[in-house]
């Protein structure tokens, strides 16, 4: 007898009663045929959480929970955002499924690349990455501060997966690994990639919201991606010390110029020595706080006690 993957999907809602509908309806006929297909397990199940919504999203989940078989949900006590949200839910399903597929509530992502990864998944990938091909269906804003902001994390040294948001395949043992990792300041995409084990990415092409308007306006959107680069980097407090590094150097550069400009005699008495100190004290302090920084990010980076080895495979 082949045993067959038991899928969960693990979808943060917050206030999308206009999709919640449509949503499990297309989601179901697409578990209808997979499981006719033989792909998934019967018992798999679609797992709305819902982040704290403050429009009936609740009530329909409870509704749907009732009526249809697949459909389980999840309460977050308030509104935690979107990452706190998805993690939460993962957790809470993770021992229950043998992999998750974390889809956003609209549907953007499209849901024929669920059979790609669970085949992926079969053949022994643990992570799956939905990538998205294009960005034509972004207005021109999203898509260039979405595409700025991935070259600037990868400037940054974080590394994250080209045009993957949220949409991918955990196996359990991912989950697992993910549950590691402590953190509070969550940036689940960087997280993701420093768990290992053996990963490949799908294509697909992403479309416009079902209904209802986004849940990330640009002031989320901001948050998300600061907590991006603070929570995988330090680059930004090594850029401080090479700041103060590169001031300092002008203002020896400085002190030289002044020093001939003094001897040829064509300065104001006082000019030199205040133009030499504050470059000199500006680059100084710079380098100083970059040093202390420099701390603060190790005490920092201590402090998520994030796990230091994860172990695949053992043969003994
Ligand atoms: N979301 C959430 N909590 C929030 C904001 C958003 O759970 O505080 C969910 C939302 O319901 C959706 C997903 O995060 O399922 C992505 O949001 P959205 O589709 O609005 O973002 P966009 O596609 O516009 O970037
Ligand atoms: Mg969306």
């Amino acid at each position: 007898m082949i045993i067959l993957t038991k899928l969960y999907l693990a979808i943060p809602c917050y206030n999308e009663e206009e999709v919640l509908f449509d949503t499990t309806d297309k989601l179901t006929r697409k578990f209808d045929a997979m499981i006719r297909e033989g792909k998934i397990s019967p018992d798999s199940k679609i797992v709305y959480f819902d982040d704290g919504s403050k429009d009936r999203t609740w009530a329909i989940i409870k509704e749907l929970h009732k009526r249809n078989k697949y459909v389980n949900g999840i309460k977050m006590s308030r509104n935690r955002g979107h990452q706190n949200t998805l993690l939460g839910g993962l957790m809470t399903i993770k021992d229950d499924c043998d992999c998750c597929i974390s889809i956003d509530a609209d549907l953007q992502d499209d849901i024929n690349a669920f059979d790609k990864m669970i085949e992926d998944f079969e053949n022994g990938s643990d992570i799956v990455y939905g990538v998205r091909s294009s960005r034509k269906t972004d207005t021109a804003f999203k898509r260039m501060t979405a595409q700025g902001f991935y070259k600037i994390l990868s400037m940054l040294g974080a590394e994250v997966v080209y045009n993957h948001a949220d949409f991918r395949l955990m196996s359990r043992r991912a989950l697992n690994a993910l549950s590691e990792f402590k953190e509070v300041n969550l940036f689940l995409r960087g997280l993701v990639p420093l768990i290992g084990f053996r990963s490949s990415t799908v294509e697909y092409a992403r479309s416009e919201r079902l209904a209802g308007e986004s849940k990330y306006p640009l002031k989320k959107m901001l948050g998300l991606a600061w907590d991006g680069v603070t929570s995988l980097s330090m680059k930004p407090i090594r850029m401080i010390t090479a700041l103060g590094a590169v001031v300092f150097i002008i203002s020896i550069l400085i002190l030289l110029y002044s020093f001939i400009v003094w001897i040829l005699g064509h300065t104001v008495s006082g000019w030199t020595s205040t133009v030499v100190s504050i470059w000199a004290i500006g680059g100084l302090q710079l380098l100083a706080i970059g040093v202390v920084g420099e701390y603060i990010g190790k005490i920092y980076m201590e402090t998520k006690q994030r796990p230091r080895f994860i172990v695949e495979e053992e043969l003994k």
